[in-house]
């Protein structure tokens, strides 16, 4: 177990999350005034019986002190209730220090007062009524230690004197024996207490890490997200991504009046630039097309995508057919430009773009759209290579054929 000694001048020992409340809820507790109304009626009680056995020296005295007590422990209740907790827990602290011993004095005096005048009879009243205080003080002891322990001691230090210098002598070794019996049940309750805070504290301790724990999975379930929608050489969407993203934007339940475009890309005689130059060069260039692919976009609606091998598609919704192909044009002559390193030296590539359009007049579904676009990068590959074609309507012979040599390449 931890030292406690640090913290005894605080309200609670605990300073984990939710401190404040706790210190609060305690604070709540110890200005409430009944205890003190109760004990003050049982001294009261005590000199009220005294004076009519006839010991009736100081018990006027003794009744003044308590009803005087009780004004002032109701009168700082209130003040506590008009004022609210706020932030000041440092000056609530200190008042409930500066009571606890004012009362600690008050009831010393008033039963020292009864100690050295009642009749014997009403003295043993008397000093029940001292151990009962004493009793109540220290089973609140856990909330405000220091305090609480000051204000036995004064009142045992006082009554044990009186009664002492009254001649009731064996009073003095009684009050050892209780006040070690009550030591040890405040030490047990104070214990007890920290135990349930440390617990408390390490219950807060699991919370934040399992919440923490919980960000880190959500996090790594969103790279995992990330990764299963990009593709791994290029950083551009991957053939899953884009199937959902074609979906998504160029479907009859997609309800846009807007036309879509679709351009499907592929690298000019690939074949031999991977024969020539090697594998990894070809994956870089690879890369560096895609770059391109996604410099050309002009908002985060469109999409380019790497559909497969040397094969690459740019979604772009809300697009015509002639901003597609101006779309397509910059990108062809992007590439044709764009030095590719193999090796000490650099060379160039080119590539085909085949153009479709969507309009609000076409059955806008992906297979067509694609269907269309397939047929597009045909013509252009038939045509010569590094160029553009758009295509919006085509017979069946052409898709046919378009498709049978897609198939094979
Ligand atoms: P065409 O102009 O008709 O498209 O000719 P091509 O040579 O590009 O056509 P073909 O489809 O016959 O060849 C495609 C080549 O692209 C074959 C393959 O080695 C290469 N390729 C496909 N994926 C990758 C890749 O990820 N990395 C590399 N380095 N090469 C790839
Ligand atoms: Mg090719
Ligand atoms: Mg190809």
């Amino acid at each position: 177990m931890k030292p406690i000694w640090p913290n005894l001048f605080q309200i609670t020992l605990y300073n984990g999350p939710g401190a404040q409340q706790l210190i609060r809820r305690m604070l709540d507790d110890l200005f409430l005034p009944w205890p003190h109304i109760i004990a003050g009626l049982a001294i009261i009680i005590c000199a009220a019986y005294s004076a009519w056995l006839g010991g009736d020296r100081f018990a006027t005295e003794a009744i003044a002190i308590m009803i005087v007590h009780m004004s002032y422990r109701i009168a700082i209740h209130r003040h506590y209730l008009s004022y609210g907790y706020a932030d000041r827990e440092r000056y609530w602290t200190r008042l409930f220090f500066a009571s606890a011993l004012i009362s600690g004095l008050a009831w010393g005096t008033s039963l020292s007062l009864l100690i050295v005048s009642a009749p014997n009879e009403v003295k043993y009243l008397t000093l029940t009524v001292a151990c009962v205080i004493i009793q109540s003080a220290t089973a609140r002891a856990f909330m405000a230690p220091l305090p609480l322990i000051l204000q036995t001691l004064l009142l045992v230090i006082m009554v044990v004197s009186t009664s002492v210098w009254n001649g009731d002598w064996i009073v003095a070794p009684a009050a050892v024996l209780f006040i070690a019996f009550q030591a040890g049940h405040m030490r047990h309750l104070i214990a007890m207490r920290f135990r349930e805070w440390q617990a408390q504290k390490d219950k807060d301790h699991l919370v934040a890490r399992l919440a923490k724990a919980n960000d880190d999975l959500s996090e790594a379930n969103e790279a995992l997200r990330k990764a299963a929608l990009t593709d791994g050489l290029t950083g551009l969407a991957n053939r899953r991504a884009f199937d959902l993203h074609l979906e998504l934007h160029c479907s009859p339940e997609a309800g846009t009046s807007e036309p879509v475009s679709l351009i499907f890309f592929d690298v000019d005689r690939f074949k031999s630039f991977n024969d020539t130059h090697g594998h990894q060069a070809g994956d870089h260039c690879l890369e560096l097309i895609g770059h391109c692919a996604r410099s050309v976009l002009t908002s985060t609606w469109q999409m380019a995508a790497r559909y497969g091998g040397e094969e690459f598609a740019l979604i772009l919704p809300m697009t015509g057919a002639d901003e597609a192909r101006r779309i397509a044009e910059a990108l062809r002559e992007k590439v044709s430009h764009l030095p590719i390193p193999v090796g000490a030296e650099e060379t160039h590539v080119t590539i085909s773009l085949g153009v479709a359009t969507a309009d609000k007049l076409t059955a806008a579904t992906p297979s067509a759209l694609l269907t269309h676009a397939d047929l597009a990068l045909y013509r252009a590959k038939q045509r010569g290579r590094n160029r553009v074609e758009v295509v919006e309507t085509a017979s069946e012979t052409e898709i046919h054929d378009a498709l049978r040599y897609l198939r094979t390449t």
